[in-house]
């Protein structure tokens, strides 16, 4: 929309302005707040256009790298925001966009988000959060006590103790399995007799102090690729990131694990740590948590769940057996922001022993000084919002209780999309859900039939163009914009570990309904018949198969 071009004007007061006073209520931004006050899901209805416009499109939006000489008025900045930005945005709330682990909010979060930024707290120093400081102490305290269930007096020990950290409060799961991988890392190469550890000499000397010819990290095939991340700039580097094999249900096999720690003994390669995960970003299945921390304890060696998403499943009485073994572990990353219903930017990493972090302890003199509180001290990040102020309240708003209520519904729901699949002809379930997480694919009865019995170089010809199917589907699907799922590429057992390129649909959000579902199957099938020519190829090498 173009307003009436009438320009603001620089001046000092007008910036004073801006600081102290609110819009007026005739503005388009207070208007937009209290629509969305009103009705959240019908203003973000409202505004994201459902059609998708290609990002070469947008681009043009956002193509002047000027910064603006003039300033312009609130309101006619909001409305051009409406329309370059908040229009093209993903509908990451829609009951219908069920790819992401990407979710719906309560909308109690957004007005306790508004304090949260008024209130601009920074939790790298108590000096700057004074009770922000003990709130976010108490959120890890709880995360810790949900995984590890110690005691009160270990709690009332350890919590609030300036030598101590139960945890460290990030921006999400890379930088929580970057911190514990750092961690572990530093407790293989600490201090030594007149070796001063690595955080002081580097690895390059503690390499040669320790004997070592490198470092590993391992974690099943299945592993989030924020690992190689943490391998990379930890010095491990990629190919010290050990892949293990996983079993047909995408688990990881802990004798291949036994075997690969064998394999770097031998060449005096050091794991400082092995990683379970605890909800796999593809397919939502769980380590044997249990079997993987016998194996570390009798290697002494550091063992970490990745359960950046699956993790809140401890919040449910009913399911929590499924990560049985978790509490053996060294440290645990938990991400608020997935399955906790938290926005975007809350990340938590978790460890079994309170003084562990010291081997990353930093200090200095204007801050974070020795015996202070100040959270800093152990934290990659530096300066760092209140966020953990949104996951204490939903903590308290929704309850245990609730949030249970909400696990159990997405891993049921999940259930019962998978035999809605398992029932259809023309649709096949590849990985059955464990959480509320699963993948299947478009594949009419005859083609699932030839690509049985076919030789093995039709076998994956025909698999390819299936592949494309799936693709052309979930593309379409997208861009027509009514419902989304993701894709991704497994390589699944029942198919001789061909790649099979699949959707993936993730089940959090309450309000998807199982109508929802049903029309979600309905509109995949009605855009592969609009690709009649590879839906041809694709049944003229089925016949042919067939009938040889
Ligand atoms: C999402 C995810 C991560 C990464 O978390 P971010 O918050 O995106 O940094 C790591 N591991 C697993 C298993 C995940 O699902």
């Amino acid at each position: 929309m173009v307003s009436e071009q009438k320009s603001a004007d620089v001046s000092f007061e007008s910036l004073l302005r801006i600081f102290t006073v609110p819009e007026g209520p005739d503005s388009t931004l207070t208007q937009i707040e209290a629509k969305l006050s009103q009705n959240l899901n019908e203003f973000l209805r409202e505004h994201i256009v459902a059609e998708e416009k290609p990002l070469k499109e947008i681009e043009k939006s956002f193509s002047n790298p000027a910064i603006p000489e003039e300033p312009q008025f609130v309101s006619d900045h909001t409305e051009h925001l409406l329309d370059t930005l908040v229009a093209h945005s993903v509908h990451t709330s829609s009951p219908s966009f069920i790819g992401h682990m990407t979710s719906a909010l309560p909308y109690f979060l957004m007005p306790l988000s508004k304090i949260m930024i008024a209130l601009n707290q920074n939790l790298v120093k108590v000096e700057t959060s004074k009770a922000f400081t003990p709130l976010e102490r108490q959120v890890l305290g709880m995360l810790h006590r949900l995984i590890y269930n110690d005691s009160e007096s270990f709690y009332s020990q350890w919590m609030h103790s300036a030598q101590h950290s139960l945890g460290a409060f990030c921006s999400g799961g890379t930088v929580a399995n970057i911190t514990a991988l750092w961690v572990a890392r530093n407790n293989v190469l600490r201090a030594d007799g007149d070796f001063n550890g690595v955080e002081k000499e580097g690895l390059f000397k503690a390499m040669l102090h320790y004997g070592y010819k490198g470092l590993a990290v391992l974690v099943s095939e299945r592993g989030h690729y924020s690992l190689k991340k943490a391998a990379d700039v930890l010095g491990i580097g990629q190919e010290g990131l050990i892949s293990v094999k996983t079993d047909a249900d995408n688990r990881l096999c802990p004798k291949d694990l036994k075997t690969k720690i064998a394999e770097l003994k031998e060449q005096s390669i050091k794991p400082i740590a092995v990683v379970g995960v605890a909800g796999t970003t593809e397919t939502g299945n769980i380590d044997p948590l249990e079997e993987m921390a016998a194996i570390c304890q009798a290697e002494h060696c550091h063992f970490h769940v990745d359960a950046a998403w699956g993790g809140a499943t401890l919040m449910s009485n009913h399911y929590r057996h499924l990560l049985r073994g978790i509490e053996h572990a060294d440290s645990v990353t938990i991400d608020a922001h997935k399955q906790l219903y938290i926005p975007m930017g809350a990340g938590m990493v978790l460890f079994k022993k309170p003084d562990v972090m010291n081997s990353i302890e930093h200090h200095a003199q204007y801050i974070l000084r020795k015996g202070s509180k100040d959270l800093g001290s152990r934290t990659l990040e530096g300066s760092r919002s209140g966020m953990a102020m949104l996951v204490y309240a939903a903590m308290h708003i929704i309850s245990r209780p609730g949030y249970e209520l909400l696990i159990n519904q997405g891993i049921d729901k999940a259930k019962q999309f998978a035999e809605l699949i398992s029932k259809q002809p023309d649709f096949e379930l590849v990985s059955e859900p464990e959480l509320c997480l699963l993948t299947y694919r478009y594949i009419p009865e005859a083609v699932k039939c030839a690509l049985e019995k076919a030789n093995s170089a039709d076998k994956a010809e025909l698999n390819n163009l299936v592949n494309e199917l799936t693709k052309f589907i979930q593309k379409k699907q997208r861009e027509t914009g009514k419902s989304f799922v993701s894709r991704t590429r497994l390589n699944p057992n029942q198919w001789d570990r061909m790649a099979v390129i699949v959707f993936r649909v993730v089940l959090a959000n309450p309000l998807t309904s199982f109508d929802i579902l049903e029309s979600v199957i309905e509109e995949q099938r009605d855009i592969a018949s609009q690709a009649p020519k590879l839906l041809g190829r694709i049944m003229d090498l089925t016949n042919q198969i067939i009938h040889s």
